[in-house]
């Protein structure tokens, strides 16, 4: 039973315990964006400003402790990011989405997706890089959660371990890689420039198994279309002003320079996973009986 089946008051109350989970789990994987690109453990050392001083409990609550401190640091007065809450924030309303959509069980394999990607949509922004440890290990726990909860991947019998979601996230970590493969090689015939990540291929495995190569095939698509409708645009207005005055200012996304498509994988794939799953398949299937009828 999804979150929006239940009655009102207990929806009410459910709801704002799994949006502040998320918070809080949103809290840690700011600390694993900033610690697991540099080596470092992300349980010690505690939390600390950027001038040394540890922070205390009340100045490090999820969303709360910024808004109070107005993004200024208790101690020195230095500035913090405001991608601080909003990471916490995203992940928050993600896990509401997750619960409100989908059955427990469902909801549940879900959260942990967004757990990896929501670090891996910010370490690529900031690194051009995913580490293995999301795609890879992303991967192999949404082989096994895919056993574990067929539901997942729309199969009825969501109490029970099924071989039936196994071959269905296996088949997504198949086709999703392989068609990200001739996509990425096509796109670099055509810009003639290297287009392929490695990262991305396996980010592309990782959302099969999780959402199946509806979702994967979905994301590779989604996320070029949503790329092109966001760096178009950006593209344009930088050339418009290096062409204007400032020749040196307008190179920073120039046609030569890296721009990670992970995060824009990502954000197709969550908007698969939360609401687009089923208009997604409903054309997927439609054009299998198209293709069945020419045959
Ligand atoms: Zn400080």
């Amino acid at each position: 039973m999804p979150g929006s089946a239940l009655p009102p008051l207990p929806a009410l109350f459910a709801g704002t315990t799994i949006f502040l989970l998320g918070a809080i789990l949103g809290s840690f994987l700011n600390v694993v964006i900033r610690r697991i690109p540099a080596g470092e453990s992300v349980v010690r050392p505690g939390s600390r400003c950027r001038c040394g001083e540890p922070l205390p409990w009340h100045d490090n609550l999820p969303l709360v402790s910024w808004l109070l401190l107005r993004g200024r640091a208790r101690c020195c007065g230095a500035r913090i990011s405001p991608r601080y809450p909003l990471v916490e924030g995203i992940t928050a309303l993600l896990f509401l989405l997750c619960w409100w959509l989908h059955p427990p069980a469902v909801a549940l394999s879900l959260a942990v997706l967004v757990l990896f990607l929501v670090p891996a949509f910010w370490i690529d922004l900031d690194h051009l890089v995913i580490p293995d440890l999301f795609t890879v290990g992303g991967m192999l726990l949404g082989l096994a959660l895919s056993f574990l909860v067929p539901g997942l991947h729309g199969f009825p019998e969501a109490a029970a371990p099924s071989l039936r979601g196994l071959g269905s996230a296996f088949l997504g970590v198949l086709l999703g890689s392989s068609v990200y493969y001739w996509l990425a090689v096509g796109a670099g015939l055509a810009l003639r420039r290297e287009a392929l990540g490695e990262g991305d291929i396996k980010l592309a495995g990782c959302l099969g198994a999780f959402l199946g190569w509806q979702g994967a095939v979905f994301a590779l698509f989604g996320g070029a279309v949503l790329g092109t409708a966001i760096l178009l645009p950006v593209l344009a207005w930088q050339r418009f002003r290096a062409g204007r005055a400032e020749p040196d200012r307008g190179e920073r996304l120039g046609a030569g320079s890296e721009i990670p498509f992970g995060p824009f994988l990502i954000a197709a794939a969550l908007a698969y996973a939360l609401g687009l799953d089923g208009p997604v398949d409903a054309w997927f299937s439609a054009l299998g009986r198209a293709l069945a009828l020419l045959s």
